[in-house]
């Protein structure tokens, strides 16, 4: 069998293990201390203007086979693009709870503005960012608080935020940054948060947060995030948020966060080798002139 033979097959085996494992994760409706508790990403960008592979009706539909309840579309700059994805998750039966949201991406110190329908300018400061989000209704958290941007949100922004993330796939990978991203939630004190920053790589909600809402709806996830009713879980499975709640959620035997199906693994690997073997194998053209003659 030839190099580009086991390529070939390489790459279609991966194909099909993918195919097939790329089911959707099961989220049954989850009732603990007379609360829904809801699997929620506050942090997803989408195509286009939002450096993102997928628009909004598609990164619904991946937030769906994720498993989310709740979705908020946080476009750079734009409401309309998460507009887009509530009325498209509005039309899905069993779809997620999808929220228009803004990053406002100041040069230092972002902020995620959930559940606004007019667009913020960057050019505020924090404080006055935060009191617009607040006038339209929103809920406003310190977006991947790194040190460099401490200084943005210092004095009267710290007053009025209502939370920030502690918990980004960028913790995976950086110890200090996670010393930082805490540090900032002990001294803001209120609503913590785990969400992904989607671009379009990776599942969206690989870091999620878990709200306990008295109901299935955006006003009813909104209130709960004022409350600061959200427990969130880092790698190590630490969790963070409401004391009382993090007790309910440990003595409920039912799973939060399913892993990704061994499969995928898998099939990315097959598919790379294969892939790779592929574009690297000599293609013996010598033997197709030969034939033609
Ligand atoms: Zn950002
Ligand atoms: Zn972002």
């Amino acid at each position: 069998m030839t190099t580009r033979a086991i390529s070939a097959c390489l790459l279609f085996a991966g194909l099909t293990a993918g195919t097939w494992s790329d089911t959707p994760r099961r989220n049954p409706p989850l009732t603990i201390g007379g609360y829904r508790v809801l699997a929620a990403d506050f942090h997803v960008h989408s195509h286009p203007l939002s450096w993102s592979g997928l628009g909004p009706i598609s990164t619904v539909l991946e937030a769906r086979q994720q498993g989310l309840d709740v979705v908020a579309l946080t476009g750079h700059g734009n409401v309309w693009v998460g507009q887009i994805g509530r009325w498209f998750g509005r039309t899905l039966r069993a779809g997620p709870i999808v929220i228009p949201g803004e990053e406002i991406v100041p040069p230092h110190g972002h902020i995620i503005a959930l559940g606004i329908e007019r667009a913020i300018s960057w050019r505020l400061p924090a404080a006055e960012i935060v009191d617009e989000i607040h006038r339209q209704g929103g809920v406003a958290i310190a977006a991947h608080p790194f040190s460099s941007s401490w200084p943005a949100f210092a004095g009267e922004a710290m007053r009025k935020l209502d939370g920030s993330e502690l918990v980004q796939p960028v913790v995976y990978m950086y110890p200090a940054v996670y010393r930082q991203f805490r540090e900032f939630h002990a001294r803001l004190g209120r609503t913590v948060i785990g969400s992904s920053d989607w671009h379009g790589v990776g599942p969206i909600g690989l870091c999620r947060t878990y709200v306990f809402a008295t109901g299935h709806s955006a006003p009813a996830v909104l209130d709960a995030l004022r409350a600061g009713r959200t427990v969130v879980y880092d790698h190590d499975g630490r969790a963070y948020g409401d004391p009382a709640l993090i007790q309910l959620a440990a003595r409920d035997p039912r799973p939060f966060t399913p892993d990704p199906a061994a499969p995928i693994w898998i099939s990315r690997i097959c598919g790379l080798v294969g892939l790779f073997g592929l574009l690297i194998a000599p293609y013996r053209r010598s033997t197709i002139l030969e034939r033609a003659q």
